[in-house]
């Protein structure tokens, strides 16, 4: 396994325990330098990388611009973490899609924060993040914060059984999630989480309809043009929130603009500001160096 360990990152040090917990032989890497990466995989040959999916679309890119064959590497499967691969089903979301194009490695996803100290993790029958009852009380709660009907979305909500330097009593995880109670073929009982539908404070209400920023994230990575892209959220004049998405494509024609602004009117009811921005300078400021996840949302509403 490679994992990252490096700038207070909490759960690579909780993964370099529970891998040695379980005999695995672990590499610890920094965060970034898909050629560090690359170097490390093909010296000690890992057959797990623990990484931020959106990473593994950089090392293909980098792998593929310097004829690395890494089709044939030793990596056959990465633990994800920081961003969703799944649809509410549990099929693949784009993302996802995208990366087993063009490298068939198997994908796992995971929830988890900090605050939290555990994960919920899926099984090989990859049907949502298992609960560990003994870790983590989670209630679902609704606006009232009364628990939501089974099927429902809510707020998730936790209680932590086994930290003891902060322990946490009801904490409000901001994430809104749906909870999966039959049981799973892997002979699990436990209860199962959805992907993360959005953040609460990240809801958007545009013209009478709410979404959130996963949704937007999915129709953008489904176009092959979009080179790099970014969200933000301002409140106009009149308090109502506005979408603008700025993104860099080298298809800088009216069309291409329109045809983004279409999939979206069809696919979310709602028809964005887009604006074509430079790709190094949009490149800079979505991948920032001080963030390990690429920046691709940010909220200016007041
Ligand atoms: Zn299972």
């Amino acid at each position: 396994m490679i994992t990252t360990i490096d700038k207070r990152f909490i759960a690579g040090l909780a993964y370099l325990l529970g891998l040695r917990k379980i005999g695995a032989g672990v590499v610890r890497m920094g965060p970034g330098i898909p050629e560090l990466q690359w170097d490390s995989i093909f010296r000690y040959k890992p057959r797990y990388l623990i990484t931020v999916p959106s990473f593994l679309l950089k090392m293909i890119d980098y792998a593929e611009k310097n004829g690395l064959d890494y089709k044939n590497s030793s990596v056959v499967g990465a633990v994800c973490i920081g961003e969703s691969i799944k649809n509410q089903d549990f099929t693949d979301n784009i993302l996802s899609q995208k990366i087993k194009e063009r490298w068939d490695i198997q994908l796992f996803s995971t929830y988890a924060s900090t605050e939290m100290s555990t994960a919920f993790t899926e099984c090989e029958f990859q049907v949502g993040g298992h609960h560990h009852p003994e870790l983590i009380i989670t209630e679902i709660l609704d606006e009232d914060e009364n628990p939501v009907k089974e099927g429902e979305s809510g707020e998730l909500t936790i209680t932590t059984l086994g930290v003891e330097a902060l322990p946490l009593l009801r904490f409000k995880t901001g994430d809104l999630v749906k909870a999966h109670y039959e049981p799973c073929k892997c002979g699990r009982n436990t209860m199962r989480l959805s992907p993360v539908i959005g953040r609460k404070q990240q809801m958007i209400k545009y013209k009478g309809t709410t979404l959130y920023p996963p949704a937007m994230n999915d129709i953008l990575n489904d176009f092959a043009g979009i080179s790099c892209y970014q969200i933000v959220i301002h409140s106009s004049e009149i308090g109502l929130d506005e979408i603008i998405i700025k993104l860099s494509t080298e298809n800088n024609d009216e069309n291409f603009v329109n045809e983004v602004r279409d999939h979206f009117r069809a696919k979310l009811r709602v028809s964005p500001k887009i604006e074509i921005v430079d790709f190094d300078t949009l490149f800079k400021i979505v991948h920032h160096p001080n963030s390990r996840k690429p920046i691709n949302f940010i909220d200016l509403r007041t």
